[in-house]
């Protein structure tokens, strides 16, 4: 059943319904009946509801913040970022859809040729809890600017910031039945991936969520793009502004309550510069005052859920066992709610879990690297490929690091982060597919060729 439960507290304070299977039905009969009216609509018609989507977000920054601090634990400052930021994705594919589905001249044996993207229909989105607002709108500003409708299975301790999402919708004036949110769970998604109106599929979430929907995607030759963890590499070489690196990997590692997909979460810095970045990261945590998320002055709030804390405490306590060093932290804060200390761990061996595993909260993991070959080596011994950072001023380095990094993305001295205008998404076990920009549109539609004598 979807609750909501306050991570800072550990205390239920709302539970809701499921929907049954009848008004799962019921959905998708709205969903094919709006598809077939919003798929004549012109870009100008989608665009000023988007843009009334992105005027009632900013309106509602401060309720929907609140509601997501609530739900999920991140600070209060982060979630309102967050809703802004939902509203600057539905604004930018309100004013760029249009060129970036603009016909498309070629050249071929007929007189005239050209591509025309169309929409494609019902796209199922499930979505995770970390970042309950962003997640689904870099999803759906693309594809209702596209003429698709969607349907949402939110994660179940998010439901309220669910429903907040299709009452958002609604009150811009989208047609009944273009976004809707179900409250059902993870076993119901079998049944709707197999429904023929659900078209194609999009899951941001662990792997073994991805594979699931995937492969019951490809059990019906249906599309699907995944967007699942990482474990970003961010590397430090002795030419790098080192007090920079510092700042920005701190900032990097504990976004989010330490909780994204694309938070740096590997450190692999080079030896002659180690034990000093090392030390100001040592430096930085320690300073850290964790607290309820509502409280300006704190930085650093709860894990979202009991199971996400106690498994990151496992994860840790295993490649302790293991022979790994614990620089910081380690230990579950003796107070009410999903709290995890901040903590670093160094000389990690191969075997253990913090070699290979994604850590989704406060830990940053160490590597010393004798050389650059050692620390791109480090960095792509795992099997997610989301993205990567490096610092270094120098330009054969920087070179070095954009070929050999295999990852979704290579930000150079600057932190990973996701902006509208560029293309998202990872190699390898972190998942397929772009979303936002150009690519992220195309996605979900039919490229169709047309030749005409
Ligand atoms: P999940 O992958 O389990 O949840 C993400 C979404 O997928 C939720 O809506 C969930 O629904 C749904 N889901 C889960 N299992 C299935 C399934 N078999 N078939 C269809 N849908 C499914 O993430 P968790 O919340 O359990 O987090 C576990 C780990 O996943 C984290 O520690 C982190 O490593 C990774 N993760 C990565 C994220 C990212 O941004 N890439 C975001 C969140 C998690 P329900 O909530 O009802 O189970």
């Amino acid at each position: 059943m979807p609750k909501s439960t306050n991570p800072a507290t550990g205390e239920t304070f709302e539970e809701l319904a499921s929907h049954d299977d009848e008004h799962v039905q019921r959905a998708l009969e709205n969903a094919d009946r709006a598809f077939a009216e919003w798929r004549e609509t012109s870009f100008a018609e989608r665009s000023s509801i988007l843009n009334r989507v992105a005027d009632i977000l900013e309106a509602q920054t401060d309720k929907l913040g609140r509601l997501a601090v609530l739900e999920m634990g991140k600070r209060l400052e982060e979630a309102k970022a967050e809703v802004n930021k939902c509203a600057s994705v539905c604004r930018y594919y309100a004013d760029n859809a249009a060129d970036f589905l603009a016909d498309e001249a070629h050249e071929s044996a007929a007189e005239k040729t050209f591509v025309t993207y169309q929409p494609i229909g019902l796209v199922l989105a499930v979505m995770p809890w970390n970042f309950p607002y962003w997640q689904l709108f870099r999803f759906a500003a693309p594809n209702l600017m596209a003429g698709n409708v969607g349907i949402l299975k939110h994660a179940s301790n998010v439901p309220q910031c669910a429903m907040a999402i299709e009452e958002v919708f609604s009150e811009a004036g989208l047609p009944q039945g273009c976004f809707q949110t179900l409250l059902i769970g993870s076993d119901k998604i079998e049944a709707l991936i197999d429904d023929e109106r659900v078209k194609a599929v999009t899951l941001t979430g662990s792997e073994p969520a991805g594979a699931a929907v995937a492969s019951q995607a490809a059990k019906h030759i249906k599309k699907a793009v995944l967007e699942l963890g990482g474990s970003d590499a961010f590397i430090v070489m002795p030419s790098a502004d080192i007090d920079a690196a510092i700042e920005t990997g701190v900032k990097a590692r504990l976004q989010n309550n330490g909780q994204s997909c694309i938070a740096a979460k590997r450190f692999i810095v080079h030896e002659d510069v180690y034990d000093q970045v090392l030390a100001g990261f040592k430096q930085k945590f320690e300073a850290l005052t964790i607290g309820d998320p509502m409280e300006e002055s704190i930085d650093l709030g709860p894990l979202a859920t009991e199971d996400i804390r106690d498994e990151l405490a496992e994860q840790v306590k295993k490649s302790v066992e293991d022979g790994a060093k614990l620089v910081i932290g380690g230990e579950v804060p003796d107070r009410d709610g999903w709290f995890y200390a901040p903590t670093i761990l160094s000389d990690i061996p191969k075997d253990a879990p913090a070699y290979q595993e994604e850590f989704f909260g406060p830990v940053a993991l160490f590597f010393k690297a004798k050389d650059i070959d050692e620390a791109v080596e480090i960095a792509n011994a795992t099997s997610f490929g989301l993205s990567s950072a490096a610092f270094t001023k120098d330009a054969d380095e920087q070179k070095r690091f954009i070929r050999d990094l295999v990852a979704g993305g290579t930000f150079i001295n600057r932190m990973t982060a996701s902006d509208p205008r560029i293309p998202f998404g990872g190699v390898k076990h972190s998942g397929y597919g772009r979303e936002l920009s150009a690519e992220g549109i195309r996605e979900f539609v039919n490229v169709k060729t047309v030749a005409i004598d």
